[in-house]
């Protein structure tokens, strides 16, 4: 609080002496203020955390080299998106520490049947098991036939559930890949 007082008089007192002297110090602050994200790229994207799905800009430096990772600098409410236009709530304003949070997962995990905890597996196995077990599950619960005769065709065993950063692509094939297996419950997080 100190600090914050004193650097408030130093720039107060600093601010009035230029404007004794004539000095015009609103270009200064100005480049100063976007200097913090001057050389970032860009990158439009949607806040993960509820359905209304604001939309974010994400601020990457790096020189897009192949062995740079980008490093997020700053993440804030994409002006132009209708649903937001610009603002984010304060959970959504916390973003970037969700990106770079050193507790995020970053590999599929797996809680077996009877185990008190969960596991790290791989990608390949992740996709391997989920494809299995989708296949078991569709043989044992498929319907041909309801109850008058009809031909339905639909498997009541699996739902489908997307998120509200799925985008519209994602969800088109979502939509196709799950009707072709005869899922018939999909829903999405997104209130969009
Ligand atoms: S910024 Fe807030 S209101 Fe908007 S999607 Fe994120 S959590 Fe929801």
């Amino acid at each position: 609080m100190a600090d914050t007082r004193r650097a408030f008089l130093r720039i107060g007192a600093g601010g009035a002496i230029a404007s004794v002297l004539g000095f015009d110090l609103q270009p200064a602050y100005a480049q100063s203020k976007e200097l913090k994200i001057a050389r970032t790229t860009e990158t439009r994207s949607t806040c993960p955390y509820c359905s209304v799905s604001c939309g974010v800009i994400i601020h990457t430096l790096g020189d897009k080299a192949k062995n740079v990772t980008p490093q997020v600098v700053h993440v804030e409410g994409d002006p132009d998106h209708p649903i937001n236009r610009g603002t984010l709530c304060p959970k959504g304003s916390s973003l970037m520490q969700d990106i770079l949070n050193e507790r995020r997962l970053l590999k599929p995990q797996v809680r077996r049947p009877g185990s008190d905890h969960w596991e790290d597996i791989g990608w390949d196995q992740a996709i391997d098991e989920i494809a299995r077990r989708i296949k078991k599950t569709r043989d044992e619960t498929f319907i041909e036939r309801d109850a008058q005769g009809r031909t339905v065709n639909r498997c009541e065993g699996i739902a489908w559930n997307g998120g509200c950063t799925d985008t519209n692509e994602f969800n088109y094939l979502v939509v196709k890949s799950m009707r072709s297996l005869g899922v018939c419950y999909l829903e999405n997080q997104a209130r969009v």
